[in-house]
């Protein structure tokens, strides 16, 4: 299996997406059992600028590949030079998801088996700490001329894989390569290619079942990751086994970040309704607590239209999720649950005071305007604080790779967002006279992300406040803003 024909594969490119970027210099390495056979090697016009962080980097600058053929003219070539071949890189997936997208908009999709040199490198080498291309050129005694040109690091991988040849027994350099080749696999009704489409990139997925029904919709901070983990886990509980039997196809749109694709991924649950979401459906209202200054009892609010101008505290999913909210603060507070409207029933002492639970107010012991003060203090943290804006704002979401999310041509177009209207407590906010709390709740906490992303509030840097700058759809970005 080692000794089957491969392609050590590098490019050099204007940025990190295939989507978004293009290929400025390409090197094919081609081995045959522990020969190297040929070389290769191209510069490639990109058809745009070069940024000039990546031009520092690369040492490729736009003069450069001025004269340079675009990806179309040698695309015959690389083609040819990669068939019947192992596709070998050093983060395999990176190369190969620019050499597939440079030769997909030429309308030739192609595919390969894969082996990626870090995943190879730390399989067959557990106790290194490090494996990039520095580390295995130091470990190996490898030698490079110019490190992040093409052909230089693709012929560093073509002596890494004679290295491991001479080295190690060849079935331990087999069974190590067919454990990091091996491809997640997929329900039989959905394409092999899928596992190769799918960017590892932020956004929302939708599993679409027979006759178009929308099955389930999902938000992702890795959408290739997020959707095979739902067919490996298949094999475990009944309603994944019954997904994955039903899916037909997949779709997904990237987003610049977390952000937009949980907002994406909200609309997109209560719109359409997707059979398998439940968490984000039903009732979905959010629900809070007013308190005014007079001692009466708090009012359950449902956030569905303009809100009175008293003191609102918390959100809450459903008014019984806020009655246990308020509750539990009472009890911790010695509070009464009578005069908060808890409690039911009878006049005089609440049951809360009979065990030393409640200070009183139920029976006099507290005035009613110490124990509203009580109230409002315990609450205070939870107090919703008024939109901090004098109109809308926009939101700029912008991945770590500089940009804002831009539809694939494969995905449908998804520039602006500017919900209807907010009832979630990701991004409460609008001009008219709703409430947001604080705005930091926007990000849910559960980011395990390998691309950060930065937002920007429009308002806050002196952008026009009202409506949003104009952009093409081509450049999109997450927008906020209510109707
Ligand atoms: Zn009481």
């Amino acid at each position: 299996m080692f000794d089957e024909p491969v392609v050590c594969v590098d490019v050099e490119t204007t940025g990190g997406h295939p989507a978004w970027h293009r290929i400025t210099e390409i090197a094919l390495v081609g081995l045959r059992a522990g020969e190297i056979e040929w070389q290769w090697s191209s510069l490639v016009h990109p058809g745009c600028r070069i940024p000039p962080s990546i031009q520092r980097l690369t040492g490729i600058s736009d003069e450069m590949v001025a004269e340079a053929p675009p990806f179309a003219a040698i695309a015959d070539e690389v083609e040819a030079r990669l068939a019947g071949r192992r596709f070998v890189a050093h983060n395999a997936r990176f190369d190969y998801g620019f050499v597939r997208a440079e030769l997909r908009r030429l309308g030739r999709p192609f595919t390969a088996p894969l082996a990626c040199t870090v995943r190879l490198s730390r399989e067959l080498f557990p106790d290194q700490p490090r494996h990039n291309l520095d580390a295995l050129i130091e470990r190996h005694g490898l030698e490079c001329a110019t490190r992040h040109r093409a052909l230089p690091d693709a012929a560093v991988l073509a002596q890494f894989w004679l290295a491991l040849r001479d080295r190690l027994p060849a079935d331990t350099l087999d069974a190590a390569l067919a454990k990091v080749s091996r491809r997640p696999s997929l329900p039989a009704q959905l394409p092999e290619s899928l596992v190769d489409d799918l960017p590892e990139a932020c956004g929302v997925y939708r599993f679409i079942g027979e006759g178009d029904a929308l099955l389930y919709v999902g938000k992702a901070v890795n959408l290739r990751e997020r959707v095979l983990s739902h067919f490996m886990s298949a094999g475990r509980d009944a309603k994944s086994q019954r997904l994955a039997a039903q899916v037909r196809r997949v779709e997904w749109t990237e987003t610049a970040g977390e952000f937009g694709a949980l907002l994406l991924e909200a609309r997109l649950v209560r719109e359409r309704q997707p059979v398998y979401n439940r968490r984000l459906r039903g009732g979905g209202g959010l629900h809070t607590w007013s308190v005014g200054d007079d001692g009466a009892a708090p009012q359950l609010l449902a956030l569905d239209g303009p809100l009175p101008a008293a003191d609102l505290f918390g959100l809450y999913r459903s008014a019984r999720q806020a009655r246990n909210a308020l509750t539990t603060l009472a009890r911790d507070h010695k509070l009464c649950l009578r005069v908060l409207g808890l409690e039911t029933g009878g006049e005089g002492s609440c049951f809360g005071h009979q065990v030393g639970r409640c200070a009183g107010a139920c029976v006099g012991a507290e005035t009613r305007a110490k124990h509203n003060l009580r109230l409002k203090l315990a609450l205070a943290p939870h107090k919703l604080r008024a939109w901090p804006h004098p109109g809308a704002v926009a939101l700029e979401e912008t991945s770590a790779l500089g940009r804002s999310a831009r539809p694939t041509s494969a995905n449908a177009a998804m520039p602006w967002r500017s919900p209807a209207r907010w009832r979630s407590p990701i991004a409460p906010a609008s001009s008219r006279g709703w409430r947001a709390a604080s705005t930091s709740r926007c990000c849910a906490s559960r980011r395990r992300t390998t691309r950060p992303s930065t937002r920007r509030c429009a308002a806050s840097i002196g952008a026009p406040t009202s409506i949003p700058r104009r952009r093409s759809p081509a450049s999109g970005a997450a927008a906020i803003r209510p109707s």
